[in-house]
C-alpha cells in the first residue's frame, strides 16, 4: 500500500478511536444524546479529521441514529448506547464502534460477548480466510453467552469515499467462501442480542446518503443537494442541513431530494423483538497480521 495512503488511513483512524472513546465517556445519566453528537463532530474537526458520521444508538435499536437540532432525547440510568464513528482523511475512511451502559451492570455479558467476536474475528484475519469463517467465529462467541448476532447486519469492505465497498463480512456461518485479499481494508462489527437476532428499519431517517445525481427543480432542494456533494458518497444527516437551511425548507428539500432518488434514508434499525443490542467494530487492512487501525490504547478487543 502506498505510504502516504496508509499515513492518511491511519490518522484517521486515530482520530476515530479517540473521538469514540471520549464520546462513550459522555453517555452519563441526565446528557443530552444530541450534545455529545456535537461534541463528536468538533473534536474529529478539532483533531485534523474530517467528518465522514457521527452516530448513536439507544437500547434495542442497533445503528442509524443521529438527533435532529431539536431532538431533546437525554440518556438514562440503564441505557444500553452505541458509539459509532466514522472520520475520513481525503475520502480515506476509519469506521469504529463501542458500546457502553450507561450507570448499571446489567448488560456487561453482551458487551463482553461483542467484544469477544470481534476478537475472535480479528485473530483470523489473514489472505485467505474465507468469510464463512469470519461469521462463525463472531456467532460462536455470542452463543457462548447465550445470544445470537444479528444476522441481518453485518461488517464490510472499504475503500476511498466508500463506507460499503462491496464485500459483506456476515455475523454468522453464511457459507460464502469468499477469501479476504492482501491488502483489503475491511471493517469487523458483530452487533449481539439476546433477541430474536434480526432488526428492521423504524422511524424517520436521520442517516442519508446521495444515490445518483440529477437536475432538481426547488431553491431548497439545489441548496441542500450542494451541501451533500460536499459528503462525496458518504453519510450526512439531517440537522447540518436544517442549522443551515431552517427545518422547513430542510424537511421540504430532503422529501424532494429522497422522492427523486438522488438521496436514500436510513431509519433506525431496530431488533425486531426488542432485544436489547451491543456492537463493537474496528476497521483494519488484512495482512498476515492484520492492521487494526482504530484501536485505542484504552481498548482491551
Ligand atoms: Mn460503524
Ligand atoms: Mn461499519
Amino acid at each position: 500500500m502506498d505510504p502516504e495512503i496508509l499515513a492518511k488511513i491511519q490518522k484517521a483512524g486515530k482520530i476515530a478511536s479517540q473521538v469514540r472513546r471520549e464520546g462513550a465517556a459522555k453517555f452519563v445519566v441526565g446528557a443530552k444524546a444530541l450534545d455529545i453528537m456535537d461534541f463528536c463532530e468538533e473534536r474529529i474537526l478539532k483533531l485534523g479529521g474530517q467528518i465522514a458520521w457521527a452516530q448513536m444508538a439507544i437500547n434495542e435499536t442497533a445503528a442509524h441514529f443521529c438527533p435532529e437540532e431539536n431532538d431533546e432525547t437525554l440518556i438514562k440510568e440503564g441505557d444500553l448506547i452505541k458509539i459509532d464513528i466514522g472520520v475520513h482523511q481525503d475520502g480515506w475512511l476509519a469506521d469504529n464502534a463501542m458500546t457502553v451502559e450507561v450507570g448499571t451492570n446489567q448488560y456487561s455479558d453482551i458487551i463482553k460477548a461483542s467484544q469477544n467476536a470481534l476478537k475472535a474475528a480479528i485473530k483470523l484475519v489473514r489472505p485467505g480466510t474465507k468469510l464463512w469463517e469470519l461469521g462463525e467465529a463472531q456467532m460462536s462467541e455470542a452463543e457462548k453467552f447465550g445470544y445470537t448476532t444479528i444476522t441481518n447486519l453485518c461488517g464490510h469492505s472499504i475503500e476511498r469515499w466508500k463506507t460499503h465497498a462491496g464485500i459483506s463480512i456476515p455475523t454468522y456461518n453464511s457459507k460464502n467462501k469468499t477469501e479476504l485479499q492482501e491488502g483489503m481494508q475491511i471493517a469487523i462489527e458483530p452487533f449481539i442480542t439476546p433477541g430474536q437476532g434480526l432488526i428492521k428499519e423504524k422511524g424517520k431517517a436521520t442517516v442519508w446518503m446521495q444515490a445518483k445525481d440529477k437536475g432538481v427543480r426547488s431553491p431548497y432542494a439545489k441548496k441542500i443537494l450542494e451541501e451533500i456533494k460536499k459528503q462525496n458518497g458518504l453519510p450526512f444527516t439531517n440537522r447540518w442541513m436544517s442549522r443551515q437551511f431552517g427545518r422547513g425548507p430542510t424537511a421540504l428539500g430532503l422529501r424532494e431530494l429522497e422522492n427523486s432518488g438522488i438521496i436514500h434514508g436510513y431509519p433506525p434499525l431496530v431488533e425486531v423483538s426488542g432485544g436489547m443490542v451491543a456492537q463493537f467494530e474496528h476497521s483494519m487492512i488484512v495482512r498476515d497480521k492484520p492492521l487494526v487501525y482504530t484501536r485505542h490504547e484504552d481498548d482491551s478487543w
